[in-house]
């Protein structure tokens, strides 16, 4: 491979490839809950209308919309609405990636390409940030969380920051809630990332916003490091469409939009995400249900004297086992692939297991599974 492929960077040829389902053969009735979708497709009612307008409507001939203006108005009225804000979001608010991983590696790409900024991460959570850092050559500065809830801590933080020289951490990448651990940002974790130099760039991904209902969209007038990520992929079960949003100042939404593909968002895509927005009273109320499930899945799995498990404000449950020290990683991917081989996927990461809340018919098979695996 090296020897072929020596005009490949170096770096790069290290990589292994991202696969989102790891390993083998799965069977052919499968409850998905490895990737924090939607357990219920768009209604009838929904798909016919993209149907219709992908007849009527969407010339497949033309490129997209290549400035998105109509959908970014629909997104500003609805991040505004669903902050309470005062002033209103424009479009000038909003930039949209070929879901918020586009929007990720954008930033990476404005931020640290070249040598000139490290990223900060706090582990365990979100994979991409790492695995796109280090595919543009980026270094990644990960630290640890606390064990008991998951909260940064700030000191070793703060301590990261400072021993960075060369090259210096340029941005902080934080999920609210968290994944995989489904904790949202506390406010002394928010007084430090207000506290950041401005030559630091903020990123807060609220991909579970619509679950969690917390936002920091309201401060980000007062700070112009900071940018909000959002994506239509959870709870507007639009992950087949690949649509992600930012919100920031005009001036760093200008550099997302000079580095982002000049036609990066497909008509078909453009529609739905229009569509789902439109009819949001129909699609959101899943949410409701979803919060429902999750307490009730949480509740049975916390009465498990073998099993750890947090609570979460996002569409998902991380656990770990008690009382395993040394064999803890062994154990957990042999019950990620016994419920693999029963019809279950799950995620083992970040040390533990993260489980999709689905239907409920899902979420009792995934119990008993689970529940059978451990004892
Ligand atoms: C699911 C997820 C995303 C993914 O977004 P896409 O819009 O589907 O690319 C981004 N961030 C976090 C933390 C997620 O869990």
């Amino acid at each position: 491979m090296s020897d072929r492929h020596s005009f490949i960077r170096s770096d790069l040829l290290r990589l292994a490839a991202y696969t989102p389902h790891p390993g083998g053969e799965t069977p052919a009735s499968i409850d998905r809950l490895d990737t924090n979708e939607s357990p219920l497709d768009l209604p009838d009612q929904i798909k016919s209308k993209l149907a219709w307008a992908y007849q009527q409507e969407i010339e497949a001939n033309r490129y997209p919309e290549g400035s998105h203006e109509e959908l970014k108005k629909a997104i500003a009225e609805y991040a505004t609405e669903s902050a309470n804000l005062t002033q209103d979001l424009t479009t000038a608010n909003i930039s949209i990636g070929n879901g918020s991983d586009e929007l990720i590696r954008s930033l990476l790409i404005a931020t640290c390409l070249g040598g000139e900024g490290a990223i900060l991460v706090a582990t365990p959570t979100f994979s991409m940030y790492g695995i796109m850092a280090k595919t543009l050559g980026v270094r990644v500065v990960s630290i640890s969380r606390q064990e008991s809830d998951f909260a940064l801590d700030l000191e070793m933080a703060q301590q990261a920051i400072a021993d960075s020289a060369r090259p210096p951490i340029r941005v902080v990448f934080m999920v609210h809630p968290n994944s995989p651990t489904g904790n949202a940002l506390v406010a002394r974790e928010l007084d430090w990332l207000r506290s950041l130099p401005e030559n630091i760039l903020v990123v807060i991904d609220e991909a579970y916003f619509e679950f969690s209902q917390t936002s920091v969209v309201s401060e980000l007038t007062k700070r112009h490091n900071w940018i909000v990520l959002r994506t239509f992929s959870k709870a507007f079960r639009l992950a087949a469409h690949r649509v992600g949003y930012a919100i920031a100042n005009p001036d760093l939404i200008q550099v997302l939009e000079k580095v982002r593909l000049p036609y990066n968002l497909p008509s078909f895509s453009q529609t739905a995400a229009k569509v789902a927005l439109q009819h949001r009273q129909l699609l959101l109320p899943l949410v409701t249900e979803t919060i429902k499930e999750r307490e009730r899945v949480w509740s049975i799995l916390e009465d498990e004297s073998k099993l750890q498990v947090w609570q979460s404000n996002a569409n998902f449950l991380y656990l770990r086992l008690q009382n395993i020290s040394d064999k803890h990683e062994n154990a957990l991917a042999q019950i990620t692939s016994k419920l693999k081989a029963e019809g279950t996927l799950i995620r083992h990461t970040g040390g533990g297991l993260r489980i999709t809340i689905g239907s409920s018919a899902e979420n009792n098979r995934t119990l008993e599974r689970l529940i059978a695996a451990i004892n």
